[in-house]
């Protein structure tokens, strides 16, 4: 194991030092860009969720669009918790509070809709 000159993670299998891991290769030649912080999904998540306090549509005290979009947040949120493990390690944590927040955020939505 030896450490990427550029971002200092472990770059596996390297068989001599100074070397640069994909990610930064891919960075540097402009192939890959870098990735986000946050989730593009949780982001979508996230402006749905605004959306659902924007609007309101109510019917016997229901509020049907907290109620409809609430869990396609929750959906979108799951997804993006499911492809983490794939995020680069750095960025997990900022990604794993923001896509529980976005859960969350989605799971209030049902709740306040329900009235
Ligand atoms: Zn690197």
């Amino acid at each position: 194991m030896s450490a990427c000159i550029q971002c200092g993670s472990e770059v596996e299998n390297a068989a001599i030092t100074g070397v640069v891991c994909l990610k930064c290769s891919n960075t540097m030649t402009g192939i890959d860009k870098p990735e986000p912080k946050i989730d593009p999904l949780v982001l979508s998540a996230l402006v749905v969720g605004g959306v659902a306090f924007a609007i309101k549509f109510e019917i016997n005290g229901r509020n049907y669009i907290a109620l409809s979009l609430g869990p396609i947040m929750v959906i979108l949120g799951i997804v993006a918790l499911a492809r983490i493990k794939s995020a680069p390690q750095d960025l997990r944590n900022m990604r794993l509070g923001t896509t529980i927040g976005a859960i969350l955020l989605g799971v209030y939505h049902v709740i306040r809709g329900l009235g």
